[in-house]
């Protein structure tokens, strides 16, 4: 390992990784190759050992590689770190230096933390806290130690090399994008399903979405603004692939033949039997929309049973239990937010009736949605539709064509 002074090097630790016993091997694996594909152009490098990952770039490329960082599911928190070496003198010189660092920035209260791997090295984990405490006082007057809360905890962790670092970034946690199968959201121009992709993304499902509008009478803004939802999440993942599919036909049909109370819940039904048909097609193993158990009239527990009733495929619907408040404060951390609100009009604002049926029988439903007589429509509509990869291209992930 590089220990030249124009090399960065971050520590990064694994999380909930660390759980998954027998599997854990293929889990670190899968985040080492998900990392590789997202550091790609940076020139970092990435090393792993004993449950930890190491990964060096040049001063010019820790930005990008922090960006990634911040975003990549799978790690529990990562830190920028001295690299020095095995020597009681090297140590607290490394030590001394990182605690001032923190001193400048204005901190002033400090605790050391020891784990030492390497048996070999000449002082345990008692005396490197304990010396390399000492060692900070004695350069640094104006720094204390607080061992209950601490404002910074420096760490030193002896492994093949000494690694000194202090208060690391949390990192996102959750699992590595493609340990968890790959699932189809149906992403609107909304605030929600976003959110819900994020939310599966971050349990290490590859997330790949499809957009239904209705051209003309959806604008091309409110596509554009999928897209960049699309780009948004897929930023927390490997990118994603949008299906754009054009649903004018089947929303006039519905609205020429289907009582208007009715109109909301059947383009449902037909939007899921559309998205079924593209994950079989495209072997997905199940769909993920943004509903909320009775945030709209459509989301009653009856009008969801008829919006699934005719599809076998599971529907994951991670904000079902969570309110509009949680939903937007998620939203506005993962930088959804802002494009959500904007105002374009998606195809269901237009079509929805000022009345709708609140506690829909799926037999009903059923029997309505027959009459529409929508398959051939559909079929066309696949047939027809645009496919696009969304923010960083060319990885591992990507769903096979
Ligand atoms: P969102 O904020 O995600 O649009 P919403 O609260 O507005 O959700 P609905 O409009 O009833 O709720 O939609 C419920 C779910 O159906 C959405 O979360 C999304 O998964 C899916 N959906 C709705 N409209 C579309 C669309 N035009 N294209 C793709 N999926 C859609
Ligand atoms: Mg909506």
């Amino acid at each position: 390992m590089e220990t030249s002074d124009d090399t960065i090097t971050y520590l990064l630790k694994l999380g909930e990784l660390t759980l998954k016993g027998g599997n854990r091997a293929g889990f670190e694996i899968i985040l080492k190759r998900n990392l590789a594909a997202r550091f790609k152009g940076t020139g970092a490098q990435i090393t792993t050992s004993n449950g930890r990952f190491y990964v060096r770039c040049s001063p010019g490329a820790g930005g990008r590689v922090e960006e990634v960082l911040d975003k990549i599911m799978g790690i529990s928190g990562w830190a920028r770190t001295r690299v020095s070496g095995k020597t009681r003198e090297e140590l607290l010189k490394a030590l001394v230096e990182t605690a001032g660092e923190w001193a400048q920035r204005g901190l002033e209260t400090f605790k050391v933390e020891a784990r030492r791997t390497d048996k070999s090295f000449p002082m345990d984990s008692y005396q490197i806290r304990k010396e390399g405490g000492q060692a900070i006082l004695d350069s640094i007057p104006l720094l204390k130690v607080d061992v209950h809360n601490p404002q910074v905890l420096i760490e030193a962790e002896i492994r093949e090399k000494a690694y000194v670092y202090g208060m690391e970034k949390k990192g996102r946690r959750g699992l590595p994008s493609g340990t968890a199968g790959r699932g189809l959201l149906l992403l609107s121009g909304g605030i929600d399903s976003p959110v819900a992709g994020y939310m599966m993304i971050s349990r290490g499902m590859g997330i790949d979405s499809v957009y239904f509008h209705a051209y003309p009478y959806t604008s091309d803004e409110a596509r554009k603004k999928v897209v960049r939802l699309a780009e948004i999440v897929g930023s927390y993942s490997m990118g994603m692939r949008l299906y754009t599919i054009g649903f004018t036909a089947v929303q006039m049909r519905i609205k020429e033949k289907a009582p208007l109370a009715w109109t909301t819940v059947l383009l449902r039904m037909a939007m899921m039997e559309c998205a079924e048909k593209i994950a079989k097609m495209r072997r997905y193993k199940c769909l993920v929309s943004g509903e909320s158990l009775s945030q709209v009239a459509s989301q009653t527990i009856e009008n969801i049973s008829c919006t699934e009733s005719r599809i076998t495929i599971p529907v994951l619907r991670p904000l079902i239990g969570m309110d509009k408040e949680q939903i937007i404060r998620t939203a506005e951390s993962i930088g959804t937010y802002e494009t959500s609100i904007l105002p374009y009009a998606d195809c269901c604002v237009l079509f929805s009736p000022p009345h709708p049926v609140l506690r829909g029988n799926p037999e009903e439903a059923g029997a309505l949605y027959e009459q529409l007589e929508l398959p051939g429509l559909i079929e066309q509509a696949i047939r027809e539709a645009a496919v696009e990869k969304c923010s960083y291209p060319a990885t591992g992930n990507a769903p096979s064509t």
